[in-house]
This record gives C-alpha cells, sequence and structure tokens, in this order.
C-alpha cells in the first residue's frame, strides 16, 4: 500500500504543490500549524532520514533550502522550524520521510522544539564522554 504522500505525488489525490522536481515535491500541509506550513518529500518511498540514498538526501535538502525562503516571504513570517518528525516515537504519522517548514512568527508562542520536553535528563561528564564516544564510533 503506497503512502498517502505516494497518492499526491502519483496524482491520485489533490494536494496544493507549490514546487516539484524529479525527485522531490512541496506541497502545503493539509491541517497547517501556520498559514504556510509546506511538507517537502522526496518522490520516492521512504520511511525515516536514515532511509533515503545520499544523492536523494541532496535533492530533498537542496527543495528544503529552496522552499524555506520563499515560504517565509510569501506569509511575511519572521522565521520557520524546519523539522523532521524522524519516526513513531518521534511522533510521525505518515511513513514517508517529509520535512516540515512550519512559519514562525514574534508573537506566535509556539516555543524552540525545546519547549516539547518537560525536564532533562541530568547527565554527569563521564555519561556525556561515554555518549559521544558511542555516536562518534558509528558516524
Ligand atoms: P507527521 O506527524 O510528521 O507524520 O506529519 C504528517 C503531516 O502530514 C501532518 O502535519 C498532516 O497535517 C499532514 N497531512 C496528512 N495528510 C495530508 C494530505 N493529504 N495533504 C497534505 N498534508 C497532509
Amino acid at each position: 500500500m503506497s503512502t498517502i504522500f505516494s497518492q499526491i505525488v502519483e496524482g491520485e489525490i489533490p494536494a496544493r504543490i507549490v514546487y516539484e522536481d524529479e525527485t522531490t515535491v512541496a506541497f502545503l500541509d493539509a491541517n497547517p500549524l501556520a498559514p504556510g506550513h509546506t511538507l517537502v518529500i522526496p518522490k520516492d518511498e521512504y520511511e525515516r532520514v536514515n532511509d533515503v540514498p545520499a544523492d536523494v538526501a541532496t535533492d530533498l535538502y537542496a527543495t528544503i533550502h529552496r522552499m524555506v525562503p520563499a515560504v517565509e516571504d510569501a506569509v511575511d513570517a519572521d522565521a520557520t522550524t524546519v523539522a523532521f518528525n524522524n519516526g513513531e516515537a518521534a511522533g510521525q504519522e505518515v511513513p514517508h520521510v517529509h520535512c516540515h517548514i512550519v512559519p514562525r512568527f514574534e508573537d506566535d508562542d509556539a516555543g524552540p522544539i525545546h519547549a516539547m520536553f518537560g525536564q532533562r535528563p541530568e547527565l554527569d561528564d563521564d555519561e556525556l564522554d561515554e555518549i559521544a564516544d558511542d555516536i562518534e564510533s558509528r558516524a
């Protein structure tokens, strides 16, 4: 079964497409968090950021790079939150990788992405060193 976003790519369901090239598409989010909320996707179906092949990731970033100023200018935004919900536990509902470009305004009170988290973990230097070493060894 193809994802709802693949159905948009195939033209099977309507969407407000604002940009399209050979490998990527950008369209308005159907349930926007702010006016101009735009999603950028690869046309091919990959679930998570890390599933996207490097060449497609390059194209995806190029489209994000192109669309951020287009969205900001169109709705006269002061800034944008640019984010991926990468995996179900992170709130990803559509299993087709997508970048949210959400226009932000000085007085929108939505806060930074840090606001999603309540208490932060207390990590001592040894724990931080261990985590850093572990990530570095996998990078
Ligand atoms: P996420 O929770 O990161 O998977 O976000 C999925 C996003 O897709 C939500 O912001 C939805 O409003 C949006 N969405 C779902 N269906 C459609 C659709 N048919 N057209 C445009 N946006 C959609």
